[in-house]
């Protein structure tokens, strides 16, 4: 839905604040997750994401979500699947080289940064790992938050002196 990923953008401060409080409950409830595990949980997790995200961003389901680097305009939605900017064909009016009728999304991400006050400066990039693909961003974030815990708890068990 063009309109409303153009919507998106522009309440992108609004988004992202929805986003953060969003991801930080899911990665509360990781207990629940692991409990459920992780492979059952994907199907109907993923299902959920697909709907909500779809609607609002036109998400394709890469599994490694962009969002808040990008101003919440989503990447994959350039035709070329560019996730580092926009490459050297964006039109004067700021639409796509492939699709004119169509802005370009990293010309949105540019905008949506600047609505949450992002350094532009600061590059983006976002290698697609396409073993990804299809998975739900939302359940890796919690996964990725809980192999960083363990391997902090792993750290600092083998600095504590052994008496
Ligand atoms: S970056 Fe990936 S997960 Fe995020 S909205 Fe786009 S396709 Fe979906």
């Amino acid at each position: 839905m063009y309109l409303l990923r153009r919507f998106s953008v522009n309440h992108a401060r609004g988004m992202m604040r929805i986003y953060n409080t969003l991801e930080k409950g899911l990665i509360v409830l990781q207990p629940l997750w692991q409990k459920i595990g992780y492979e059952r949980a994907e199907k109907p997790v993923a299902l959920i994401e697909k709907g909500v995200k779809g609607l609002l961003f036109d998400c394709q389901m890469c599994g490694q979500c962009a969002l808040s680097d990008t101003g919440m305009s989503c990447p994959m939605n350039c035709p070329k699947q560019l996730r580092n900017g926009p490459c050297g064909g964006v039109r004067e009016n700021g639409h796509c080289e492939v699709k004119p009728e169509m802005r370009c999304v990293w010309v949105e991400a540019y905008r949506g940064r600047g609505l949450l006050g992002t350094d532009q400066s600061k590059e983006v990039f976002h290698e697609v790992d396409y073993q990804k693909i299809g998975q739900s961003s939302w359940l890796n974030v919690v996964k990725k938050h809980q192999a960083e815990q363990a391997a902090a708890a792993e750290e600092k068990s083998t600095k504590q002196p052994k008496a």
